[in-house]
């Protein structure tokens, strides 16, 4: 008799006889980075060669289409419609990779060979992201099995090629298929856990905005020793400006950037006990940003200013002269509770009564808008209350994710709730050499996603109520 422990029983037969090993193993054996261009036959034969013929044993009808964006990678729908009656679920996943960086890596692993190591699996895309949506459709696979191909509900899912560009075309292709990809919820897995150990939802991602702050006061350097001390030093003056916005414990001090209520109840109380880190080198310095907020209200629930780079003259091959300017490139990391077109008027305001009408903002632009599915969202609590069951442990549901996934194109165009179950944790080492996944967290992805398609069958959905 089928039943939910079944379903589970049989996700997690697939990943301890080793059949999700050999199943990522192939996916990595594929080099479809999107950050080079030498590799887009690989990038072409994900889809095409790995997802395609799996999706359509499943059921799926397949559509791969071409980029809207001459820079971007193709994009595939599978859509596995039962009856267009009842709920549909879109999922989502990105078969690209960053670079492979290949001599970087650790001696005896390379980017393109998945190798486990206990319980680390090294390899490109493992954590980021093929190991995750593979996971994910593996627990359908196994649910499939139990429920002898018929599910109860409609699955669609999107796979991307362009998330390590920014998801180039993304919008556009969204925006011109609402129909093709209209759905009750998306639910679907990337990024790391809060920790380890807990099991995790984010319902929505920060935001990034970008700008660069210039000082400018002449074409050229001049003489150290006939100027210096005579003529003002952009980076001095540079300096003092970055000083007023920051103070020296990383305190945000143009508060027009902050939420104007501070960190609103709903995600102060789904916050408490959040632990964060974990599982990485370092660990959050007690006493930088916000004074009175927890470290998971820092980066869940504020906004946060860095400054990613910033030069006067050449620090590699310094000269004796007064630079003639001085940048710095900078980015806040925000919530949805401030618009982003607030920001550099602000900032404007903040650095003319300071006294700096000379440091000029440019090129400011949001790269990756950000979006919060309200983590009271029955959607949200259904999904929880699922992994709960399944895992036997509390989930931790945060309002958005550390990093950045592209949920605002979602909720913007389909109107969807995010209900993110990330399967990796932050010491990962995507992006960098080294990335692996860790594989007691890729086993209790499949319980919780087993646990999940099973419940969706149960006719008690938040769209069914
Ligand atoms: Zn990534």
């Amino acid at each position: 008799m089928a039943s939910r422990e079944s379903a589970i029983a049989e996700a997690l037969a697939i990943f301890d006889t080793g059949q999700f090993q050999a199943r990522l193993a192939e996916l990595v054996s594929i080099p479809s980075t999107s950050q080079d261009p030498a590799y887009a036959a690989d990038v072409d034969r994900y889809l095409e060669e790995a997802m395609r013929p799996w999706l359509e044993r499943m059921g799926f009808t397949v559509e791969i289409y071409a980029n809207s964006h001459p820079a971007g990678g193709p994009i595939l729908v599978a859509t596995r419609m039962e009856d267009s009656r009842s709920e549909t679920i879109l999922t989502y996943g990105h078969g690209d990779t960053v670079r492979g960086l290949d001599e970087q890596w650790r001696e005896g692993l390379s980017p393109w060979a998945l190798k486990p190591e206990g319980d680390l699996w090294y390899g490109r895309g493992s954590a980021d992201n093929k190991g995750q949506h593979a996971i994910n459709l593996m627990a359908l696979e196994a649910v499939l099995a139990q429920r002898q191909g018929r599910l109860g509900y409609n699955v669609k899912m999107l796979l991307e090629m362009s998330e390590e560009r920014g998801s180039l075309g993304l919008r556009e292709f969204v925006a011109a298929h609402r129909e093709l990809l209209a759905a009750d919820v998306l639910l679907a897995s990337d990024g790391p856990r809060v920790a380890p150990e807990t099991p995790t939802i984010a319902t929505g991602t920060r935001g990034t905005y970008h700008f660069d702050l210039a000082v400018s006061l002449r074409p050229g350097a001049v003489h150290s020793g006939h100027w210096g001390g005579l003529i003002a030093d952009p980076a001095l003056i540079l300096a003092q400006a970055l000083a007023t916005i920051c103070d020296r414990k990383g305190r945000i001090l143009v508060r027009d950037w902050l939420p104007p209520g501070g960190v609103p109840a709903s995600v102060k109380q789904v916050l408490q006990g959040c632990v964060v880190g974990g599982g990485d080198e370092i660990a959050p310095d007690p006493d930088w940003g916000e004074p009175g907020l927890t470290a998971a209200e820092k980066i869940y629930g504020w906004n946060g200013f860095i400054v990613l780079a910033m030069t006067s003259g050449r620090p590699e091959n310094p000269v004796n002269a007064v630079a003639g300017e001085a940048r710095a490139h900078c980015q806040i990391r925000y919530v949805v509770d401030v618009p982003p077109e607030t920001f550099v008027p602000a900032l404007r305001k903040h650095l003319d009564a300071a006294g700096f009408p000379e440091v000029a903002i440019e090129k400011p632009g949001v790269r990756l808008a950000a979006s919060r599915t309200d983590p009271a969202n029955p959607w949200v609590q259904f999904a929880a209350a699922s992994m709960e069951k399944s895992l036997g442990q509390k989930v931790q549901v945060i309002p958005n994710a550390s990093g950045g996934l592209p949920g605002d194109i979602f909720m913007d165009y389909l109107s969807v709730p995010l209900v993110w179950v990330p399967h990796s944790y932050n010491g990962c080492k995507q992006h960098g050499p080294d990335e692996h996944l860790l594989a007691p967290i890729a086993r209790e992805g499949f319980a919780a996603f087993a646990g999940l398609w099973w419940d969706l069958g149960e006719g008690n959905t938040p769209a069914a109520r």
